[in-house]
């Protein structure tokens, strides 16, 4: 079957930051495609770079800190700098992980939905109104003029993240990136929310980029996922490939440290910690943690396709087999 154009691609983005103790280098060669109507999930450990991602895709780094080189194609576009601008809340819009952090606690959610629509040239404060009830009522809120009237801090966590939600529908984006939604609140409202956002993102066509590292959240809701250690994107795949035949031995053990409700086999957790990014360990950054780390690794790693859908970077299924384990 062949794809339509990606909607979002990536095109070998790196990112350093100049740090008092060197130059960190947090993101290196990351590329990732976002199909119309997909939903994508980036999944790895806290600090392993998915959040920075998202913030690279929406033009939000300050470029005097921040060295970035590569490429983000929007409809088939190289984004510049006024492109952002732009697309920014009305294409590609974005739900922040803290919905208290993410809303302004000096503005009524009434004025902070209406201005989302007058950016996008509603200007009828009447039609603001009558959108913003409508968009309020899509996402279980029975209430919506009494939400419009209240200030962020007045209404609950799971309220805020339903108005963050419809914030980021509003515009009709063709793109939503979420930043592990619903992480600070409980997870029966997480779940929610995860449902709403399905649920409002089918109606209008959207297609959705996930970032988490709920594994749980990303087997029932996404279709394709990249798995990122260290700032690099080490395996993806179809949600199915990944979950039922891994090939990393870090997305391996990203797996097996899920606890499982049925008790059959206790999580085992990852020994180590994700490395500095101001020095981090040549070839595969995984290496220090692989138990089937072997002397190759320390070099530049291949990517190996295993299906048209799977890709792997690991010398393990590189051909012929590289040489043997140096430790472990
Ligand atoms: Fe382990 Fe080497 Fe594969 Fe990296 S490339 S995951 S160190 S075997």
């Amino acid at each position: 079957m062949t794809r339509p154009p990606a909607l979002l691609s990536t095109d070998k983005i790196n990112l350093k930051f100049k740090l008092y103790e060197g130059v960190a280098h947090v993101l290196k060669d990351v590329s990732l495609e976002v199909y119309p109507h997909e939903h994508v999930a980036v999944v790895g450990e806290s600090g392993c770079g998915k959040s920075v991602t998202l913030r690279v895709i929406l033009g939000l780094l300050d470029r005097r800190r921040a060295q970035i080189s590569g490429t983000v194609h929007f409809q088939g576009r190289a984004l510049s700098e006024g492109d952002y601008r732009a697309l920014r809340g009305q294409d590609i819009t974005m739900i922040f992980q803290d919905p208290m952090a993410s809303l302004n606690p000096t503005f009524t959610i009434g004025d902070q939905l209406r201005s989302v629509l007058a950016r996008t040239g509603v200007k009828q404060q009447a039609e603001q109104n009558r959108r913003v009830q409508q968009a309020l009522l899509n996402v279980s809120i029975a209430d919506p003029e009494r939400v419009m009237a209240a200030y962020p801090f007045q209404l609950s966590g799971g309220l805020n993240q339903r108005v963050l939600i419809t914030m980021a529908l509003l515009s009709r984006p063709k793109l939503v990136l979420a930043d592990e939604p619903g992480t600070a609140l409980d997870v029966t409202v997480q779940k929610q929310t995860l449902s709403l956002m399905e649920a409002l993102v089918r109606e209008e066509g959207a297609a959705i980029l996930l970032i988490t590292h709920n594994l749980g959240v990303v087997r029932e809701f996404a279709h394709r996922v990249y798995v990122m250690y260290a700032g690099m994107i080490v395996e993806e795949g179809t949600t199915e490939e990944l979950f039922n035949a891994p090939k990393h031995p870090y997305t391996q053990a990203l797996l097996a440290s899920v606890p499982r409700l049925s008790g059959e086999a206790l999580p085992t957790g990852i020994d180590g910690t994700v490395p500095d990014y101001t020095n981090p360990p040549e070839g595969c950054r995984f290496h220090p943690r692989c138990p089937y780390a072997r002397a190759a690794c320390q070099q530049d790693v291949p990517q190996v396709q295993i299906s048209q859908t799977h890709r792997v970077n690991c010398v393990l299924y590189a051909a012929p087999p590289l040489p043997e384990a140096a430790h472990g």
